[in-house]
């Protein structure tokens, strides 16, 4: 589902060229839950940006969902990231004046071209609110919700569109260690459902949920 090759990411720091990726090989299938360690600053975000399809100024060959990315233009681009491979971060990203429920549909609004009705889409938000455990807060504004139920919505906005792909950089981040532990477990659960799952995280206990552990260290990974 995901597969990296001799992935090079540099940037200019003045007129220095900084190498921060050096040559990243990287296979996900669908099913599994692979997490990446690495110290901060190690290029973690960086690999999340080129295999998200974020990034366009790396070296190697990135396949995604079956894309390479090399070979796609921006509009076939936006709609990888919108309809194959979800986003979650850190600081949640959520809007803090709509509720739950409406933060979780936004992508579905958003959407360009063939939109769907607004009553199709609000009931796919709630069926997903329900499959992260939220089925009672769709109501709630994210400042009413705890942190762990903040990254739940965040989770369930991510796979709205039942991407193949689940990027997740330092999500448990900014969780206590039991509220993270429930969010590896969701994850876990997601990829059994099928999809590959690729976590990025400083956090060493995020990796004891991963079927398999990759250290990021001096632009490879290892
Ligand atoms: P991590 O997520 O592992 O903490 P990052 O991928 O964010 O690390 O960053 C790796 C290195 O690349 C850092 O030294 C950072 O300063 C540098 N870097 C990241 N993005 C940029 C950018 N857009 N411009 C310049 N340097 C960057
Ligand atoms: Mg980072």
């Amino acid at each position: 589902m995901i597969s990296a090759a001799g992935v090079t990411r540099s940037f200019l720091d003045g007129d220095r060229e900084i190498p921060v990726l050096r040559g990243v090989d990287l296979e996900v299938a669908a099913g599994e839950l692979v997490a990446v360690v690495g110290g901060s600053g190690s290029g973690k975000s960086t690999l999340l940006g080129v295999v998200g399809a974020l990034d366009q100024g790396y070296g190697g060959e990135v396949v995604v969902a079956g894309e390479r990315l090399r070979s796609l233009g921006p509009a076939a681009r936006a709609a990888l990231r919108s309809r194959r491979i979800g986003f979650v971060f850190q600081s949640f990203n959520l809007v803090p004046s709509l509720p739950a429920l409406e933060n979780v549909m936004l992508p579905g609004l958003l959407r360009r071209g063939a939109r769907e009705p607004r009553a199709a889409l609000r009931a796919r938000a709630v069926a997903v609110l329900e499959r992260v455990g939220l089925a009672s807060k769709g109501s709630a504004r994210p400042a009413r919700l705890s942190g762990g139920e903040r990254q739940r919505v965040a989770i369930a906005r991510a796979i709205l569109a039942r991407p193949a792909v689940l990027l997740a950089d330092e999500p448990t981040g900014h969780l206590d260690a039991a509220t993270g532990a429930e969010v590896i477990r969701l994850f876990a659960e997601l990829a059994r459902e099928g999809a590959a799952v690729l976590v990025v995280t400083h956090e060493e206990r995020v990796s004891s949920a991963a079927g398999r552990v990759l250290t990021l260290r001096d632009g490879r990974l290892g």
